[in-house]
C-alpha cells in the first residue's frame, strides 16, 4: 500500500453486534457508499463506507488502515444509504447489521477478493457467467395477450397513473378481482416514463409456476432480458447477477420477496407489495424489518408511488386507507364474471363427528366426487396426531427438551413421535413409560391422519396431502401441485401451504377443519388472520365450476370472524377489529415492541426482564435533556410509555432454553422510539444481562 500521500478518515458499517462506529485511515481514494475490507479484531471484515469524518471518533494512533477499496459495484447510492440507516435506527440495531445482510452473500466475504488480483472477484465471474447465459437463451418472448380492463379496473389504473409524488395506495379487491392486471398497468406506465418498478410478492419458493407466470407477463412489458427475480431460494450466483443487473438498471423490473426491498435501484419509480397483509413480509430473525413498512418509508423518500395490494389488508394498513393517509382503491367483483364460494359455517357443537369430520362436510365431498370435481381439506396441523396418550394413567408424549407434545407422525418405516419445536425424534413407545399400559392412542388429528380417513370413506379417490412433511424435497410441492392441477387428483388435503396463489379450476369444495384452534391462540391478531387464510383458502375454489361451496367447521359459529367470512364482509369485519383495537388500546392505535430473554433458567430469564423494567421505571432523568452527562439518551416524560409484566412465551422452553417477554406499547411512536434508544443503551449494563440472551423487536407480528 502506497502510504505516500495525504489519508483520510473513512467510519464505516460493520456486521457486529456492536454499536461503533468503526473508523479506519484509507490511503487510496474513497467515496461515501463504497465497499471495503478492513482489520476488525483478527478477522478482516466488508463494510461500507457510510461518513467521512474530519477527525476519528477514538484516539487516531489506534485507528487501522484500509486494507482494500472495492470498486467492483457501484457506491451504494445516498437513497439506499438513508433507507438502511432508517431501518437500523427505527429496529434500534447497528447500521451494519442491515446494510451488510442486504448484499449477496459473495459481496460481503473478504476471501472472495483477498489475493486475487485487481478486477476478478464475484462480480466480475458472474458477469461472465451472465454473458454466456444472455448468448443461450435469447429467445424473443412470446406475445402474452394483455386482457381489456373492465371499468372498475380501468378507474383504478387512471387513479393510479393520477397521482404525483409519494402516494401511498391500497388497492383492495377480492381474490381473482383482476389486481394483478393493475399491478402489470402500474408497472407498465413507471416503465414507460424510464424508471424501474419493484414488485414484492410473500414467499415464492412454493409456488414457482405462479412466479413463472408473472415473470412472463413482465417480461413482455420490460423485455425478456429487463426482468430481475430475488428471493431467498435462488443458488449465491444467481442472486448476485440478478441484484447486478437491478443496481446497474438493466433491470428495470425486479419481483422478488421481502429482501428485495433493500436492493439499490438507481430509478426506482414504482412500489408494488402484493398481499400487503402477508406474514412473510416479516422477517423473523435478525433484524426484525416489516418489508411492507419499509416499502412505504423508501417510497415516501423517494417520492413515489407505493400499491398495496390485498383482499384482506392487515388493519393497521385499512386504517390508513380509511382516514385518508392512503388512497382506497376498491375492486368488489371477480374479474372472470363467476359467483363467489357459497361459505357455510357447520356448527359442530351438536354433531358427533367421525375422525374430525361432520357427517354434512362427508356427504358434500362424495357429491363432488360424483361431478367429476375436486374438494380441498384444509388443516393448519400437520402430522398424524398432535399427541400421544395413555388411556389408563393420562401419561402424554411431551417433549424433553420443550413444553410441547411430541407430535406422531407415519412414515414409511412406521410411526414416530416428532418435536416440532426442536427437532426431536423417537420411536413410538410399545407401552407407557408411566404405567406400562399397551393401550396409547393418538389424540386429535393432523393431515396425515385426515387423509387416512378419507381414503377409507372415499376408496376410490385419488387423494394428495400437501404440507411441510410431503414437500420437503425439491420440486415435490411443483410436482404436487401440477398433479391438482393436471386433475389426478380429487382430494387435496393440505395446511396453509395450499392457500395461496393457486387457481384450482375444477375444485367445487372447500372443508375447514378445527379453524377454532387458530382463532383461540393468545394473539390479538388472531381473528385478522383466521379471515385472512380462510378468505385465501375460499379463493381457491370456485372460479370455474360455478356454484362451489367452502364448509368450515367451528364450535363458535357466532363468532364475529366467522360471521363476516359467511358474508364475504371484509370491510364490517375490519370495522368490528379497529373498533375492538381502539377500545383496547392495541395497534394500530398503540405501537409496540417487544424485549424477548431466554436462557437456561426462567428465574433468570423473568429476572433480567423484571430489571429491565426496573431500570426503566426507576430512571429519575425522565423528561429531562435529551442526552445525560453520561452520554446516555434520556429516557421520554413518565406515563408516556407502558412496560407491561414479563411473562413466559406460550412454549416457554424449546430445546431446553427457558423463554419470556416484555411488552412495551405507547399511543406515540417518537415516544415509544426515544423510550427504546435509551432503554437499550442501559440494558447491557444491568446484572442479569450476562445470564440472557435478549433481543428487541418493534411492532412486533405476534405477542
Ligand atoms: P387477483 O390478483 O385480484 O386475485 P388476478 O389478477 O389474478 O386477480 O385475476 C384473476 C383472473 O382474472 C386471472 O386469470 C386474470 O387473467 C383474469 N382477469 C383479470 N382481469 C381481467 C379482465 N379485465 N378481463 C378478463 N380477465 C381478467
Ligand atoms: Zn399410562
Ligand atoms: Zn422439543
Amino acid at each position: 500500500m502506497d502510504t505516500s500521500g495525504t489519508p483520510v478518515w473513512v467510519r464505516v458499517a460493520l456486521d457486529v453486534p456492536l454499536a461503533g462506529p468503526f473508523d479506519y485511515r484509507a490511503w487510496q481514494p474513497v467515496q461515501i457508499g463504497l465497499r471495503v475490507i478492513v482489520p476488525f479484531g483478527r478477522r478482516q471484515l466488508i463494510g461500507v463506507i457510510t461518513a467521512l469524518p474530519a477527525e476519528p471518533a477514538v484516539d487516531p494512533s489506534v485507528v487501522r488502515d484500509v486494507e482494500q477499496v472495492l470498486h467492483d459495484v457501484p457506491p451504494m447510492p445516498a437513497d439506499w444509504l438513508r433507507l438502511t440507516g432508517f431501518a437500523a435506527d427505527y429496529y434500534q440495531r447497528p447500521v451494519g447489521e442491515v446494510m451488510l445482510p442486504a448484499l449477496p452473500g459473495p459481496l460481503r466475504k473478504p476471501s472472495a477478493y483477498l489475493g486475487k488480483r485487481a478486477g476478478a472477484g464475484p462480480v466480475a465471474r458472474s458477469d461472465v457467467r451472465a454473458q454466456k447465459r444472455k448468448k443461450a437463451d435469447e429467445v424473443a418472448s412470446a406475445a402474452v395477450p394483455k386482457p381489456c380492463l373492465n371499468a372498475e379496473q380501468q378507474a383504478a389504473v387512471d387513479a393510479i397513473a393520477a397521482r404525483q409524488g409519494f402516494s401511498p395506495v391500497l388497492l383492495h379487491g377480492v381474490t381473482g378481482s383482476g389486481k394483478t392486471e393493475i399491478y402489470l398497468r402500474a408497472v407498465e406506465q413507471t416503465l414507460a416514463q424510464g424508471r424501474q418498478a419493484l414488485l414484492l410478492v410473500p414467499e415464492i419458493n412454493l409456488t414457482p409456476q405462479l412466479q413463472q407466470v408473472l415473470v412472463s407477463r413482465l417480461q413482455a412489458i420490460a423485455g425478456s432480458h429487463g426482468v430481475a427475480v430475488l428471493h431467498s431460494g435462488l443458488a449465491e450466483g444467481d442472486r448476485l447477477a440478478a441484484w447486478m443487473q437491478a443496481v446497474r438498471g438493466q433491470a428495470r423490473v425486479v419481483l422478488g420477496t421481502r429482501l428485495a426491498l433493500l436492493t439499490p435501484l438507481p430509478e426506482l419509480g414504482l412500489i408494488v407489495v402484493d398481499e400487503e397483509h402477508d406474514p412473510s413480509y416479516k422477517q423473523q430473525e435478525g433484524l426484525r424489518y416489516s418489508a411492507r413498512d419499509l416499502a412505504v418509508w423508501r417510497a415516501h423518500d423517494a417520492g413515489i408511488t407505493v400499491l398495496l395490494g390485498s383482499a384482506t389488508p392487515s388493519l393497521e394498513t385499512w386504517h390508513h386507507a380509511r382516514n385518508g393517509r392512503y388512497l382506497l382503491l376498491s375492486l368488489p367483483t371477480r374479474a372472470v364474471s363467476s359467483t363467489p364460494p357459497d361459505i357455510r359455517l357447520i356448527d359442530t357443537r351438536r354433531l358427533t363427528l367421525k375422525e374430525g369430520m361432520s357427517p354434512e362436510l362427508t356427504d358434500a365431498i362424495g357429491k363432488r366426487l360424483e361431478q367429476g370435481q375436486q374438494a380441498l381439506i384444509f388443516l393448519n396441523r400437520r402430522g398424524y396426531s398432535p399427541v400421544l396418550n395413555c388411556t389408563a394413567c393420562g401419561w402424554v408424549s411431551g417433549c424433553t427438551h420443550c413444553s410441547t407434545y411430541m407430535v406422531v407422525h407415519r412414515g414409511k418405516t412406521g410411526a414416530l413421535l416428532r418435536c416440532h419445536h426442536c427437532g426431536a425424534r423417537e420411536r413410538i413407545p410399545r407401552a407407557c413409560p408411566d404405567c406400562g399400559n399397551q393401550d396409547l392412542q393418538p389424540m386429535g388429528r393432523g393431515t396425515q391422519r385426515v387423509e387416512e380417513h378419507l381414503a377409507e370413506l372415499f376408496p376410490q379417490a385419488r387423494i394428495a396431502r400437501i404440507d411441510a412433511d410431503s414437500t420437503r424435497l425439491k420440486g415435490s410441492a411443483e410436482r404436487l401441485f401440477g398433479q391438482v392441477h393436471a386433475g389426478e387428483v380429487d382430494i387435496l388435503v393440505g395446511t396453509q401451504m395450499v392457500a395461496k396463489g393457486h387457481d384450482f379450476r375444477n375444485l367445487g369444495l372447500v372443508g375447514v377443519l378445527n379453524a377454532d384452534a387458530m382463532l383461540f391462540s393468545h394473539d390479538f391478531r388472531a381473528p385478522e388472520r383466521l379471515f385472512a387464510q380462510l378468505m385465501q383458502v375460499a379463493g381457491r375454489a370456485g372460479r370455474h365450476t360455478g356454484g362451489s361451496q367452502v364448509m368450515i367447521q367451528t364450535g363458535y359459529p357466532e363468532q364475529a370472524v366467522y360471521q363476516a367470512l359467511m358474508r364475504h364482509d371484509y370491510v364490517g369485519f375490519a370495522a368490528h377489529g379497529l373498533a375492538e383495537r381502539e377500545s383496547a388500546g392495541l395497534p394500530p392505535f398503540a405501537h409496540q415492541a417487544l424485549l424477548t430473554a431466554e436462557s437456561g433458567e426462567l428465574a433468570q430469564t423473568l429476572a433480567f426482564l423484571s430489571q429491565a423494567r426496573e431500570v426503566a421505571e426507576a430512571a429519575e432523568n425522565q423528561g429531562q435533556p435529551p442526552v445525560l452527562s453520561d452520554g446516555l439518551p434520556c429516557f421520554p416524560p413518565p406515563g408516556t410509555v407502558t412496560l407491561y409484566d414479563p411473562v413466559p412465551l406460550r412454549v416457554v422452553r424449546v430445546n431446553n432454553v427457558e423463554r419470556a417477554q416484555l411488552l412495551a406499547e405507547s399511543a406515540s411512536r417518537p415516544a415509544l422510539q426515544a423510550f427504546l434508544r435509551a432503554w437499550l443503551a442501559r440494558l447491557p449494563a444491568l446484572p442479569g444481562a450476562r445470564r440472557v440472551r435478549w433481543q428487541l423487536e418493534v411492532d412486533p407480528l405476534e405477542i
